[in-house]
């Protein structure tokens, strides 16, 4: 399998080399130049299979250049029931008729960004071991991603990790999560601003691309292909769990920022998974929901804070890879698109769409109490505040006789705050975690300034 970029660049790639890349040089993301179509025996042998076995399969399709052997080592090692805490991996459970959850979220980190991390953790300790080289992962984070990939990179040889995140903003569990690690090799960077000036920076840097190759600046933002590829499996797995045969169709749900987790959805679809549909929810930051229903791309100057803080974004830095499939894969046209900030598509473009399974909706603060309170009464069931988007857009999508799979993203303990807003009480929290924000931090706060993030990462590259 190759590897080709959004914006036209004709190089292609191995799944080795871009493992290792952020953006493409030319600005684009990388794509496999086609999506393996799994057919109805393939399906019905992996219907039975455990997590791993079924990751392996699915990652086999899109990566040749590691040894079956080694792969499939990696992918047992990473998706455990220690680390994940049930067999299952991603267990689905009933909420009401017709709405299934499935849990991503029981990983080191409590949010789903762990599926995919930990396997990243694997994969770049083994690339860069057998390359002799090293690794230096420059990341923006409102949150999850900054504490998953801190997880999953701790400790690990080659790798060092420079982690940036808005000052201030991140909830007292996240901040202690994040800033209580010791590791040496993890570096906490506060900036004061938004999470999109965040953002900005690692773009800016990785853009740089003479620093980028000396100082060996890798990414771990959602960009990353291997983490969305990681993303596909949790579909056929859920898939599998809410249906009986493969004759069924299910939709999914997915709480959205930057349109990652959903655009592993839309492989899995391309793929020949039987998605119905796949439901962008959205919270306060409406812009995908925006462009689902009319066509248009409006990028927001700055994004809203919000209770679902996790997709606060103004702009979806993946939604790029779906626009690039929606037009066709004309490099140069997505190129223009995406270099003009925003942009409207002609009708013709817009009514595509529907053939891709999107659908979508927005969720507000309101909405958000509102659902957790009614899970937690009608259901039993406590969710967070992100799977309280992905539930209340869901419910405006339901079709009958398909099931709804709504996607857990994390789990109510990061969000305690809301919780509490929501039902008067304190959500609970996992025996390992209890006292977290009690320990010493380390972290060192800069103003929005590439130049002054990458003087701070000459210094600590030993
Ligand atoms: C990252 C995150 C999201 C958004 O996922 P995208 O892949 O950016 O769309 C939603 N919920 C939680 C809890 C997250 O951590």
């Amino acid at each position: 399998m190759r590897y080709l970029s959004t914006r036209g660049d004709p190089t292609l790639r191995g799944f080795s080399d871009i493992l290792l890349e952020g953006l493409a040089p030319d600005g684009g993301l990388y794509l496999p130049t086609h999506y393996p179509r799994v057919d109805a025996a393939t399906l019905a042998r992996w219907r039975g299979l455990p997590y791993a076995e079924l990751a392996f399969e699915v990652l086999s399709l899109y990566i040749d250049d590691i040894p079956p052997a080694d792969l499939q080592r990696l992918v047992r090692a990473t998706y455990t029931e220690a680390v994940f805490g049930s067999a299952a991996i991603v267990p689905v459970r009933p909420v009401e008729e017709g709405v299934l959850i499935e849990a991503l979220s029981n990983g080191p980190t409590l949010a789903f960004k762990d599926m995919a991390m930990q396997l990243l953790g694997n994969l770049f300790e083994y690339e860069l071991g057998r390359r002799g080289e090293q690794l230096n992962i420059l990341g923006a984070t409102s949150g999850d991603t900054g504490s998953a990939a801190e997880y999953a990179m701790r400790g690990k040889q080659g790798v060092r990790v420079f982690m940036l995140s808005p000052h201030g903003r991140m909830s007292a569990f996240q901040q202690a999560q994040m800033f209580s690690l010791q590791d040496p090799n993890i570096h906490n960077i506060t900036v004061e601003g938004v999470f999109d000036d965040c953002q900005d920076i690692v773009k800016a840097v990785s853009n740089d691309l003479g620093f980028k190759r000396r100082y060996k600046i890798g990414t771990v933002n959602s960009i990353n292909w291997a983490r969305l590829l990681a993303q596909v499996v949790y579909y056929f797995a859920g898939y599998f769990q809410a249906t009986r045969n493969n004759d069924q169709q299910v939709s999914f749900a997915v709480p959205s920022g930057n349109f990652g987790n959903v655009c592993a959805g839309h492989v899995a679809r391309q793929m020949g998974l039987p998605i119905r549909r796949l439901v962008v929810a959205t919270n306060e930051n409406d812009v995908l929901d925006e462009f689902f229903r009319t066509g248009r791309y409006r990028v927001r100057t700055t994004a809203v804070e919000t209770s679902s803080p996790s997709m606060d974004i103004s702009k979806a830095s993946n939604f790029e890879r779906f626009v690039f499939d929606l037009l066709g894969r004309d490099g140069a046209r997505t190129k223009a698109l995406f270099s003009g900030g925003d942009f409207q598509l002609t009708p013709e473009e817009f009514a595509r769409i529907g053939g891709y399974g999107f659908v979508s909706g927005r969720s507000t603060h309101a909405d958000r109490l509102a659902t957790i309170r009614d899970a937690w009464i009608r259901c039993g069931t406590m969710i967070d505040t992100h799977t309280a988007d992905g539930l209340k857009v869901a419910r405006e999508h339901i079709e009958p006789g398909v099931p709804m799979v709504v996607l857990e993203t994390a789990l109510p303990a990061k969000f305690a705050e809301t919780l509490r807003e929501a039902l008067g009480r304190e959500p609970e929290r996992p025996a390992a975690l209890a006292g977290i924000e009690d320990l010493p931090k380390r972290f060192t706060v800069m103003p929005p300034d590439a130049a002054r993030v990458k003087a701070y990462i000459e210094q600590h590259c030993g």
